[in-house]
């Protein structure tokens, strides 16, 4: 059985990061093990029309890897590219196996490493890791709605995160059904289509979102010549954006008042956007703003407005083999239906292929403890098992490329530890564990997210908030900066 150091599950921002900070550290022996064909991840997989990040690109960046962004905020084939750039520069790639699912991976007490079952092109094989580092993503799964005779849809039905590009959409009849951050993007852009082709949009909202203004703007003549020359700069703009998207805190954690200039400014997008009085009453939000993710468009209140755009706001009842049917009876027909419902983040997926020490699995213990990790990387009953993107580490105000670079910093420390101590492995105590998750868990209940009134996929079926960090994400950094081993029982050599 072949054995290397460490197995990376994923290369998208996370696992890549993971890849080239370990190989600067010398290490050099690990696999990264990825599905898809190429890096990139979530990149990779939303190309639908209009994806674009709403976090400004030189924050929503590698720091160790500033780039020349053509727009403020960039789209999709952008940051693919970038991701694409960084992975072939780093020359970590000849140790990705690419088409490769992790089909389980089971910690083996007695070597006291990790077995992991792969699957790709050359078949199933198992190989054994000292560490096994999960970079897999919190948006990876998508969601298909629970909808009555969804099934039976006789046209074009496609998740966002999978548009089916081969669908024309000219002149047809297209139903959106979600108004979360990717219908948003979507909304506009099949808008346009729609609009020239003769074709209508349905748009099914069932809790309208807050959207501030995106003001994107391309970079242009001075300005661009010098972000191109002086990356210096860059990273001026970078901290720049970095505060004051921090500025947003406070506001969903403490004192939600502080958040009012922002709903003036959604207020103010809505007025802007739409005229009809009974259309700006549909889109106005019924819940405090940020208790779900603040929204950033310029184009989606004006695609709504527009005259071959309904937006649906009775619920679905069901749906038939050419059309939706709402609560209230009414049967609209449509050709392709696109489910922008997002993703499986508070049962993720692959835990259900993890096995530590008690023999069962991360999904199992998840089912007891709610998800939850020691610092959203780390889990008791689960030696050398790293989580980038673990529990409590999202955000949704800034650049998640931060925290991965934080829990990157950690995991690398984690390694160097295992290294200098020889111990075989590390996994947190449970008192550690217990009192990390209590404290998040004790400030969850003062914020937006737990109060503002909006039922979100931040929560799982207790209420508990599992997917946010709820402090700012300087403190996670200086919580992450080195590997705490006093938290940590660990295992000897054999
Ligand atoms: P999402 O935010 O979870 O939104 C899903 C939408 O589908 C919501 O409007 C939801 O309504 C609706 N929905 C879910 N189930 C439904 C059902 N059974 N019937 C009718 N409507 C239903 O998913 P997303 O838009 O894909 O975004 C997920 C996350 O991806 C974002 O929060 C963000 O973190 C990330 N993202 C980021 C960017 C970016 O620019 N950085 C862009 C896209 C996505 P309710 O609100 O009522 O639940």
């Amino acid at each position: 059985m072949t054995h290397v150091e460490h197995v990376i599950v994923g290369a998208g921002f996370a696992g890549l990061c993971a890849a080239i900070k370990l190989q600067e550290d010398g290490e050099r022996e690990f696999l990264v093990v990825e599905k898809g064909s190429t890096v990139g991840g979530t990149w990779r997989d939303n190309t639908y029309p209009g994806a674009c990040c709403d976090v400004p690109s030189q924050l929503y960046s590698y720091s160790f890897a500033s780039h020349d962004w053509s727009k403020s905020y960039s789209p999709q084939p952008e940051i693919q590219d970038y991701i694409e750039r960084v992975a072939q520069r780093s020359g970590t790639l000849d140790r990705f196996a690419f088409d490769t699912t992790m089909e389980h991976a089971a910690w083996d007490a007695d070597a006291q490493r990790w077995e992991v079952r792969i699957s790709g092109p050359e078949g199933e094989r198992t190989v054994t890791s000292t560490t096994l580092i999960v970079g897999a993503g919190g948006l990876s799964e998508p969601k298909l709605p629970e909808i009555d005779g969804l099934d039976t849809f006789q046209g074009e039905l496609f998740h966002s995160a999978r548009w089916d590009h081969g669908v024309d959409l000219a002149g047809k009849r297209v139903a959106v059904i979600g108004t979360g951050a990717s219908a948003i993007q979507i909304i506009p852009e099949v808008q346009q289509v729609l609009a020239s082709t003769g074709g209508h949009l349905d748009v099914y909202q069932r809790s309208a979102p807050w959207v501030i203004p995106r003001n994107d703007r391309t970079y242009k003549g001075a300005e661009a010549t010098a972000l191109q020359r002086f990356p210096a700069l860059r990273k001026v703009y970078r901290t720049g954006i970095y505060w004051a998207h921090e500025g947003y805190v406070p506001a969903f954690t403490m004192v939600p008042k502080l958040a009012l200039p922002a709903q003036k400014a959604a207020e103010a997008n809505i007025a802007l956007g739409i005229k009809d009085p009974a259309l700006r009453a549909k889109v106005t939000p019924q819940f405090a703003i940020g208790c779900k993710r603040i929204l950033r468009s310029n184009t989606y209140y004006p695609a709504l407005a527009a005259d071959n755009t309904e937006l649906v706001t009775d619920r679905i009842a069901k749906v038939t083999g050419n059309a939706i049917v709402t609560a209230d009876g009414v049967e609209r027909p449509v050709d392709v239906i696109v489910v922008a419902t997002g993703f499986h983040t508070t049962e993720l997926p692959i835990t259900e292929h993890i096995t530590g020490t008690a023999g069962h699995t991360l999904a199992d213990a998840w089912r007891t403890t709610g998800m939850a990790a020691y610092k959203g990387t780390t889990v008791p009953g689960f030696p050398n098992l790293f989580m980038i993107v673990g529990p409590n580490t999202g955000q949704g105000h800034t650049s998640m490329v931060f925290i991965i670079e934080a829990q990157v910093a950690y995991i690398r420390d984690a390694v160097r530890t295992l290294r200098r101590t020889g111990y075989a492995a590390v996994e947190p105590n449970p008192a550690a564990f217990r009192k990390w998750n209590a404290d998040l868990q004790r400030r969850m209940k003062r914020t937006v997210w737990n109060t503002g009134g909006c039922s979100s996929w931040y929560l799982d079926d207790q209420g508990r908030n599992t997917v946010l960090w709820p402090k700012a994400t300087f403190t996670f950094r200086r919580q992450l900066a080195s590997f705490d081993l006093d938290a940590y029982d660990v295992r000897k050599s054999a």
